[in-house]
């Protein structure tokens, strides 16, 4: 269950969750570590970051058109091949979209390429504002 105390710390109001996972929306953090000190449980790592460092990257799926440029292309579209192609299901149908592997975000030098080189416009790289 969760205590809630980071979300009510927060005062720019970054801090959501969706499915139960706690999110942080990095246009809104000032990196003020208020939810740190009061998770009971240490649950929140610190990563240290920059001014425009990239801290995730959107794709608009609306504009996708599933080209695959980003993927599959001999790190041409992304040198350190940030995104894949996933299956999602969603009202017992299956469908395939691109994601970006948030998980290896530490490997983003931060280029934007990817934002460059998508034909449809629909990558988004978010970058830390200080
Ligand atoms: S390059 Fe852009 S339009 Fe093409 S699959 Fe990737 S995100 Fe979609
Ligand atoms: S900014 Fe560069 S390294 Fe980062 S995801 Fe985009 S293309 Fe890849």
């Amino acid at each position: 269950m969760k205590c809630e105390r980071c979300l009510t710390a927060c005062r720019q109001d970054a801090i959501y969750f969706k499915n139960s996972i706690r999110l942080v929306d990095y246009k809104k953090c000032k990196a003020c570590l208020a939810c740190v000190q009061v998770c009971p449980r240490n649950a929140i790592e610190v990563t240290s970051v920059i001014k425009e460092q990239v801290l995730t990257v959107k794709i608009e799926r609306d504009n996708c058109s599933m080209c695959l440029k980003c993927i599959d292309n001999n790190g041409e579209f992304c040198p350190n091949n940030l995104f894949s192609e996933e299956t999602v299901e969603k009202d017992d149908e299956y469908y395939k979209q691109i994601k970006f592997n948030f998980s290896e975000v530490e490997k983003c030098q931060g280029c934007l390429r990817c934002e460059l080189s998508c034909p449809e416009n629909a990558i988004k790289p978010v970058t830390f504002k200080a």
